[in-house]
């Protein structure tokens, strides 16, 4: 089937009254980014529908692209014809013959934006379920639960026709919910926490704190290679890498052991806060899942958070492991993220870290280290790449890989 244009129901920004119009723009706009490459297409954005006109791209290309576009409901692959009804029901038993099995059951639903049209909806509903019981020897009219449902659509420009509605991602358009830092390790969990973060919206940039001469410019280029994994639906990302060995040292240096990972996490989220300030974000996203880990208990969480009143949103936080990587697998993550080059938590994480930390005590250490001078130094090393989608990072062929795991 040669389509003519992929019609594209909005999600639940449907339901946001005013807001309505800015969340449909900033939809637009993601479609118009992610679908750049067809360089034919055109996007018309109306109130209730977005209509992909083809001009003869690829239907299946962009179809594929479109699943991966938050505050996408669902879309119909549609044909468009003249106004003329002879053409109107060749084309009505063509697509439903190309669906058709022995014994299903299909419907005819019309509406018309067009009310000048010689016909009104029943009739043409009337019309073309006779046309087509006709023509298809052996289908049957069901109107509750049809097998097929071929959607008419009468307008000014045309009669469009589809038989087909394909699932879209849900979620609202990247970037209307406003924008958020992700803390980004290469781990399982914060590539999953960012993609449900894109997911209600939100325009994240990621944080990554890296450790060199402790960890390898492989650990980096996996942090890097995960951010092209999203971007494939936040457009491009910024990537925001901070060099964190000489904080280590200096925590490895001065405070108990039973405390270097609570204090160490403290020193990431002030980081995190203050470039999530100077770049206008409004919260700080991460990885925590309860329970997973020693500075995942609710204790630790606590001391931990007494650095700032931003809120710190936890997407997985009551997601079990195996659920997180469901997911992990779904987006294309999961490969990446179990490569085993460690990061610079793993390098300075104590054997026996503190699951129950005292705040009191945590504060006092924290106090041994000099955290503005530390910050100030960190903050100056930062460094900042825009990640695209088709970025590439790790250059290792899949066997290479494969030995690693
Ligand atoms: P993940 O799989 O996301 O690494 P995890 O279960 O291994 O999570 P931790 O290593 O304790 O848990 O990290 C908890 C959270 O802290 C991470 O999800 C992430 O948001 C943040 N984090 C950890 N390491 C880094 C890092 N190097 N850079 C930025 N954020 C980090
Ligand atoms: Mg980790």
């Amino acid at each position: 089937m040669t389509y003519t244009e992929i019609m594209v129901r909005y999600g639940e920004l449907s339901t946001k009254g005013k807001n309505r119009r800015r969340f449909i723009g900033r939809l637009q706009g993601n479609v118009t980014k992610a679908l750049r490459r067809f360089s034919n297409l055109e996007i018309r954005a109306h109130r209730d529908r977005l209509h992909v006109i083809l001009n003869g791209e690829d239907s299946q290309a962009v179809m594929h692209r479109l699943q991966q576009i938050f505050g996408i409901q669902n879309f119909s692959p549609s044909v468009r014809v003249e106004r003329d009804m002879t053409q109107v029901r060749k084309m009505a038993v063509k697509m439903i013959k190309a669906q058709y099995q022995p014994g299903q059951t299909f419907k005819i639903n019309t509406r018309r934006s067009d009310h000048h049209f010689e016909m009104d909806t029943n009739e043409i509903n009337a019309d073309l379920g006779g046309v087509v019981l006709d023509q298809i020897p052996g289908i049957k009219v069901q109107v509750h639960h049809p097998d097929i449902t071929l959607r008419v659509e009468v307008r000014l420009d045309g009669i469009y026709l589809s038989s087909e509605t394909i699932q879209g991602a849900g979620g609202l358009p990247v970037g209307s919910a406003g924008r958020g830092m992700l803390m980004l390790s290469g781990g399982i969990d914060s590539p999953v926490s960012g993609y449900l973060a894109l997911k209600r919206g939100v325009d994240i940039q990621m944080v990554h704190f890296y450790s060199p001469p402790y960890t390898s410019a492989k650990a980096l280029a996996k942090a890097k290679a995960l951010t092209a994994k999203l971007a494939v639906y936040g457009g491009s990302i910024q990537f925001i890498e901070v060099p964190f060995a000489h904080i280590q040292e200096e925590i490895k240096n001065k405070v108990p052991e039973g405390y270097l990972m609570t204090v160490q996490r403290r020193l990431m989220l002030r980081l995190t806060d203050e470039i999530r300030q100077q770049r206008h974000g409004l919260a700080i996203f991460n990885g925590e899942s309860l329970g997973q880990v020693a500075s995942q208990t609710l204790e630790s969480m606590a001391a931990i958070n007494d650095v700032t009143t931003t809120p710190v949103l936890r997407p997985v936080v009551s997601l079990d492991k195996n659920e997180i990587i469901k997911i992990a697998q779904r987006i294309n993550t999961f490969d990446l993220s179990i490569l085993p080059f460690e990061d610079c938590c793993t390098i300075f994480a104590p054997p026996k870290p503190k699951t129950k930390p005292n705040l009191m005590r945590t504060r006092h250490y924290e106090d041994l280290i000099d955290v503005a001078g530390l910050m100030k130094e960190a903050l100056a090393g930062i460094k900042v790449t825009e990640i695209k989608p088709d970025d590439q990072f790790l250059t290792q062929d899949q066997s290479e890989i494969n030995q690693l795991l």
